[in-house]
């Protein structure tokens, strides 16, 4: 969807309180693109994914594409290391590995200089700010992708970011059937609303990537239902969507691939159809 902007282009001096501790990509040059990365369809690729906690390899070498237009998910039980695996796609530290964003080598990135190129996320623990209203939990996405300045805003300055914003806003209000609750402090609504206002304000952030953690948790059938709506109308509109998820009939129903995670790796992947028949996935999960 929206083309990196020369103005986010890497800073390589510039990374973040998190990647202090980061040895193994110090010689990536952070972001340039790499002839190798994602490839032309884009989308989110990580190769031999590695993060420790003292002795646990939590994430334990993992490979994993992320195409556009497909949601691909990754499923496997408890302590398997899936939300682990997540925060290293989204700006998290490695340990070993790397993770490319539309081609471009984003290893070195933190969360927020990936969400400005195109990176959304959501939370296993519904995350918003509850004393803003829901639609300003959204610009707040929108604006720190768009670059519009609190500054310009504050001294009445023109902000060519702003119109942007706005549109972005009320096409992902509109979307998830927010409208109504625009001007609700999210505080005040219940998880199930939550969880899609969290997607939306992911979506208003116009992102080329989307990463789910446990979206369907919380939700009842008809919400369930209408988010598989969505997340198959996103991926044709070309996003790439990464979905990690418990409720195995939405994964099953939604999804393009599965990978089955089991103490850190990836011990199976394939189409619905082919990981319902696999042995080994059968034997960890389902
Ligand atoms: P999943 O999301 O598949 O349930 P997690 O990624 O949350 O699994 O956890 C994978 C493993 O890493 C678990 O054994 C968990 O206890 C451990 N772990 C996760 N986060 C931390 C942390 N911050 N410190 C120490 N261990 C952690
Ligand atoms: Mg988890």
């Amino acid at each position: 969807m929206n083309a990196p902007s020369e103005s986010t282009r890497s800073d390589p001096h510039d990374d973040g309180p998190t990647r202090a501790n980061e040895t193994v990509n110090a010689a990536s040059g952070a972001t340039r693109s790499d002839p190798h990365g994602g490839g032309p369809a884009g989308g989110l690729r990580a190769e031999g994914i590695v993060r420790r906690f003292g002795g646990l390899r939590a994430v334990d070498g993992v490979d994993l594409v992320v195409p556009a237009g497909a949601v691909t998910a990754v499923i496997g039980p408890n302590g398997a290391g899936k939300s682990t695996l997540f925060d290293c796609l989204a700006g998290g530290r490695v340990d070993a590995g790397r993770v490319y964003l539309d081609g471009r080598d984003v290893t070195r990135l933190p969360a927020h200089r990936r969400a400005r190129l195109g990176l959304a996320r959501t939370f296993q623990v519904v995350s918003v700010f509850p004393s803003l209203s829901v639609v300003d939990n959204l610009r707040v996405a929108a604006e720190n992708r768009n670059g519009s300045s609190a500054a310009a805003r504050l001294l009445g300055l023109p902000d060519p970011a702003r119109g942007r914003t706005r549109v972005a806003v009320e096409a992902a209000l509109r979307r998830l059937a927010l409208t109504e609750h625009a001007h609700t402090p999210a505080g005040e609504l219940p998880v199930g609303i939550l969880r899609m206002v969290e997607l939306a304000r992911a979506l208003a952030s116009s992102p080329s990537v989307l990463l789910l953690d446990e979206p369907a948790s919380g939700l009842d059938d008809a919400q369930t239902d209408r988010l598989r709506h969505e997340l198959r109308a996103l991926a044709a509109d070309g996003l790439a969507i990464l979905l990690v998820e418990h409720d195995m009939d939405l994964v099953f129903g939604v999804a393009d691939t599965v990978h089955v995670m089991a103490a850190g790796r990836i011990v199976a992947a394939g189409t619905p159809d082919e990981i319902r028949a696999d042995e080994r996935a059968r034997e960890v999960y389902l």
